[in-house]
């Protein structure tokens, strides 16, 4: 159901959501970088008038989170949290046809490094949030809005500790954050993905060691240079078998591919063959989404042109499937780098194991049900996304975690993609319409 205040609410998101992105929380990934208490402090103001209970948090200096909850009436009713991150990605503003953080209205979009990572979301929850309070609404459980510092950097200075130390505030069974409902339209209908997993990070450092002589004479010596380099040519050869789960499926089904190729996708043994098929970006994706991935991405090594190197490190950005464990990662390796993982010591950088949640719950009905009012035909598919989010605090906590939103059918799903961390980062009014509308009819249904 439409609500007759929708209007009114749109144009609120749009300016919160301007005011976010010219507040530029740009998190560089040092702890000296985010400054996410301008937006914190912001958000704190929005709400100010409801007379909701709320607080600060600030566990690093400067990196401050705001946490609000609003009682529901049966203190049995399950509790609800809206997460949106506060922080964005830093920008090469000369690639930008705009101010990057101008957050500038043009021709119906919002301009501005965070319109879709994620302040669009954190801005339309702020509203939704504060609407509730202010209409007198009372629901069963207890809303919480969290909007949180530092997850564009693996949560260290905001969910990573807020979930621990005030869990008392952040209390809760089902979780709203980002990011998903971005329509794709194929031959066999739209499909709408709403993350509901996502892959486990096991970032490793291979230290190869080997014996320092003198550069004028080679012949027979242990370089760890040339070690090395074997090392990664050994990683990017590596093929590991798919995991073809119950998510991948799924997916397979809501691309709209030609059968045979879609036969394919789901068949272990031609998957290989059948993404190359597909378009490169796609493809990429898809690859991700069924195969543990391993990206040799930073080395150092080697003190002085005439020395030979006897240690070199590289560093390598791996990411794991639903059921993997630390000890998987270790077996990758292995059987990536056979005879040579003896010669290589392996240690832990980051670790997070994949997380997933349940679709059959009263969260994910009331969300499939919501995203049908304004499209009624879509096939809304449980996804896993390849990147982290701040769900998986959450999904550790044992909450359910979902990544929502909802755009408008202008918005293509490919182009869509290139703005998450990329160029021309924009939001259409009618997704920001579309989405706080989203948190409206998920309320109303939630605890029926
Ligand atoms: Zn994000």
């Amino acid at each position: 159901m439409s609500d007759p205040n929708i209007d009114v609410l749109t144009n609120e998101s749009v300016e919160l959501l301007q005011a976010l992105i010219r507040n530029q929380c740009v998190n560089d990934g040092s702890i000296d970088s985010g400054f996410e208490d301008r937006s914190a402090r912001l958000l704190r103001d929005e709400l100010e008038s409801t007379g909701v209970d709320m607080q600060l948090y600030e566990p690093t200096p400067g990196r401050t989170s705001l946490i609000a909850r609003w009682p529901g009436t049966d203190p049995s009713a399950p509790a609800l949290c809206l997460m949106g991150h506060t922080d964005v990605v830093p920008v090469s503003p000369e690639g930008w046809t705009h101010d990057p953080f101008g957050g500038e209205l043009i021709d119906g979009e919002v301009w501005g490094r965070g319109a879709v990572d994620m302040l669009n979301l954190t801005s339309t929850m702020a509203v939704a949030f504060r609407h509730w309070i202010s209409s007198g609404r009372r629901f069963p459980g207890d809303i919480v809005y969290f909007a949180v510092a530092d997850e564009e950097a693996g949560g260290r200075h905001g969910a990573g500790p807020l979930v621990d130390t005030e869990w008392d505030a952040l209390q809760c069974e089902w979780v709203l954050t980002e990011f998903g409902g971005i329509p794709m339209h194929t031959d066999a209908g739209t499909s709408m993905f709403v993350t509901a997993a996502e892959k486990g990070l096991g970032w490793r450092r291979l230290t190869v060691k080997g014996s320092p002589g003198h550069g004028s004479m080679p012949y027979g010596t242990d370089n760890a240079l040339v070690k090395a380099a074997e090392v990664v040519r050994r990683i990017s050869q590596y093929r590991p078998a798919p995991q073809l789960n119950e998510l991948w499926a799924a997916r397979v089904a809501a691309m709209g591919l030609p059968d045979d190729i879609a036969g394919a996708m789901i068949d272990a043994e031609r998957l290989g063959d059948a993404l190359s098929f597909l378009p490169p970006d796609l493809a990429r994706n898809a690859h991700a989404c069924s195969h543990t991935t391993f990206s040799p991405n930073v080395v150092a090594g080697g003190v002085k042109t005439n020395v030979i190197p006897d240690s070199v490190t590289i560093e390598v950005d791996i990411r794991t499937l639903p059921g993997e464990t630390s000890e998987d990662v270790n077996q990758h390796l292995r059987a990536a780098l056979g005879d040579l993982f003896d010669h290589v010591e392996v240690e832990i950088l980051q670790e997070h194991l994949s997380t997933a949640s349940p679709t059959d719950n009263r969260l994910w009905s009331s969300l499939v049900d919501s995203v049908k009012v304004a499209y009624p035909e879509a096939n809304v598919v449980p996804s896993l996304v390849t990147g982290g989010t701040d769900a998986r605090f959450f999904r550790d906590r044992g909450a359910i975690a979902f990544g929502a939103g909802l755009l408008s059918p202008k918005v293509d799903i490919g182009e869509f993609f290139t703005r998450f961390h990329g160029h021309d980062e924009r939001i259409d009014i009618d997704s920001l319409r579309l989405t706080v509308e989203l948190w409206m009819n998920i309320v109303d249904r939630l605890w029926d």
